[in-house]
């Protein structure tokens, strides 16, 4: 196990807050002061545009920049920078596939494979884009385990269909889904894939080469990084043949009165001035991370997770949704009886935060029943103790209903 406690002196929210209990990372995660400083230090050392500025401080900016594509080239074992592409986050990097390959390749008839366990940022970008050019979308259906049930992915595929954008790690139940078996099974059939990183990425290994995927997508924010950052991360071929998304500054090679061309990967999915500082917060979260180690975080979260199911199973007003065998540190449940954002103002006066509500994951609630559920979820700031807190607080908000 991390010591959780000498952890948390690295961020400055939890000296500024006496006993938080913050169990919300699945949705954003605290910041380290390092990444803090080095927001700071840009904007007050070396503040300037980058990939245009001729001097000092423009070259060190965007020397900086450039840097972090490099840090995740490492840190996720992408083949090669230019496939890296710097976007606001998972949403709009998802938007950006959906729109820059989405309207050039797909055509009517054509299918979308998606699945039932999906964040809504990778089901309603699909759903505007499979409207505009009259394709469809199809449903991995999940199992009671909160599972995908991949016998029915042969049945969903056919010669129209496209592209299989499939979440790595659920965001309501966990689960960490077979990406690995379902890019071999699009492979066979010429299929593109998606994989949405944004709860994987922060939470364990994960290696793009091997994976051998199209696209992929995560969120700074999520692994203690700035908000307003995220990445694409794309075959090289693909980035190639796609239009850009958006269009503006940096993104062209030559603009005329008529017609403009464009630059080359990556910078022709960067249009405008970028979120420099958010991106050099990244890299320094990235480093914050690798120094930790991302195999421990991972046991980390694992020995929280089994010591929460057990604590939780010990109170019987509380019901756990989904049960998947491979699943990382998030846990949705709800307690009979109490409104899910009933328990989570109760608990926020013992300094609790949990998130309560449909997690942008609708059409799962719509699955078991419900319109919404309490949800924790773990990170390596989070210990056995704060747990123990949680389930006295949740046994004291038992009985203040009963
Ligand atoms: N995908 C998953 C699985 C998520 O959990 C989230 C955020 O919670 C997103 C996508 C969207 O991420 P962002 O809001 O950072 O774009």
């Amino acid at each position: 196990m991390l010591d959780a406690q000498n952890v948390k002196k690295d961020f400055p929210i939890f000296s500024n807050h006496d006993d938080l209990f913050y169990f919300d990372s699945a949705s954003t995660t605290q910041k380290p002061q390092a990444v803090i400083d080095s927001v700071s230090s840009f904007y007050s050392s070396s503040n300037a545009n980058i990939h245009r500025a001729l001097y000092k401080i423009g070259e060190t900016a965007t020397d900086a920049y450039e840097s972090v594509r490099l840090k995740i080239k490492s840190f996720l074992n992408v083949p090669d920078t230019h496939e890296i592409v710097f976007t606001k986050g998972t949403t709009e990097s998802i938007n950006l596939v959906s729109n820059a390959w989405g309207r050039k390749h797909l055509k009517q008839k054509h299918s979308i494979i998606i699945s039932e366990m999906e964040h809504h940022a990778n089901i309603v970008p699909w759903q505007m884009i499979a409207k505009e050019k009259q394709a469809k979308i199809k449903y991995i259906p999940l199992n009671e385990n909160g599972e995908l049930t991949l016998d029915a992915l042969n049945e969903l595929i056919d010669e129209n269909t496209k592209i299989i954008s499939i979440v790595h790690q659920s965001n309501v139940f966990g689960t960490i889904n077979p990406v690995e078996k379902i890019i071999k099974i699009a492979q066979e059939s010429n299929i593109l894939t998606l994989i949405d990183g944004a709860q994987s990425v922060p939470h364990f290994k994960v290696d793009i080469k091997e994976m051998d995927c199209d696209f992929f997508v995560f969120s700074g924010h999520k692994i203690l990084g700035p908000t307003g950052v995220g990445v694409l991360v794309a075959r090289k071929e693909l980035l190639k043949s796609m239009d850009p998304f958006l269009g503006g500054g940096v993104m062209i090679d030559e603009v005329t009165m008529n017609e403009s061309t464009w630059n080359q990967i990556p910078l022709k999915f960067e249009a405008g001035t970028a979120n420099i500082a958010q991106v050099i917060g990244l890299g320094e979260a990235i480093d914050y991370v690798q120094n930790i180690g991302i195999e421990k975080i991972y046991q980390h979260e694992k020995e929280l997770l089994t010591y929460c199911l057990q604590k939780f199973s010990e109170i019987d007003e509380l019901k756990i949704y989904g049960n998947p065998r491979h699943r990382g540190g998030i846990i949705t449940f709800n307690i009979d009886d109490i409104h899910p954002h009933d328990l989570a103002k109760f608990l926020d006066t013992d300094n609790i935060c949990i998130r309560a509500g449909h997690h942008c994951a609708q059409p799962i609630m719509h699955k078991i029943g419900k319109s919404s559920t309490a949800r924790v979820s773990f990170y390596l700031y989070n210990d056995f103790r704060e747990i123990d807190y949680l389930c006295e607080s949740i046994k004291k908000t038992i009985s203040i209903f009963k």
